[in-house]
């Protein structure tokens, strides 16, 4: 894993005034919402994750933004923009262009501090999408099955039990 490349976590700013010249593989022209409302800290932090994993992140194409939104997600969402919490959205939405089960076990190895993963989640041709955000505090991990239910877990490994049993038990049927 490869260290910060030049920010700490905790200080944060708004993506509008990220030196956009030092992010390898993301354009402020993508759908991320006003990026006076977006954290420099998650596009960066995306971008290293992005290197490594090697693999193309599409940015979730529906809603206000795959980051900034208002609605449409959970009540304390990290997508949103909350009063003496997260000043800038914290949380982004993206669809990996292929190796979704790599990339969603990755996201679990690296340093989000929530995971959300999507396996029936579809853009265009692409199938599976995961949330990842730059909550403080503890972690918490989810997947949507395959009847749109939330399962929530505080392990990578709860998290991951479930959605094999999901999946045996869908073989087994
Ligand atoms: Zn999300």
């Amino acid at each position: 894993m490869k260290t910060e490349k030049w920010l700490s976590r905790g200080a944060d700013f708004p993506a509008s005034h990220l030196n956009w010249s030092l992010i390898l593989h993301f354009s402020p022209r993508e759908h991320w919402g006003p990026l006076d409302k977006v954290s420099g800290l998650l596009v960066s932090e995306l971008d290293s994750f992005r290197d490594e994993v090697e693999v193309p992140l599409i940015l979730t194409p529906v809603g206000e933004g795959a980051a900034y939104a208002t609605k449409g997600h959970a009540p304390k969402s990290w997508h949103y923009c909350i009063e003496g919490r997260n000043e800038y959205a914290r949380a982004v939405d993206v669809f990996p262009a292929w190796d979704f089960w790599r990339v969603a076990l990755a996201a679990l190895e690296w340093r989000w501090g929530g995971v959300g993963i999507y396996p029936f989640a579809k853009c265009g041709e692409i199938e599976g999408m995961l949330h990842l955000d730059l909550r403080v505090g503890e972690r918490v991990v989810w997947w949507r099955d395959q009847d749109g239910v939330y399962r929530y877990f505080r392990t990578k490994d709860a998290l991951l039990e479930d959605i094999l049993r999901s999946f045996h038990e869908r073989l087994q049927g």
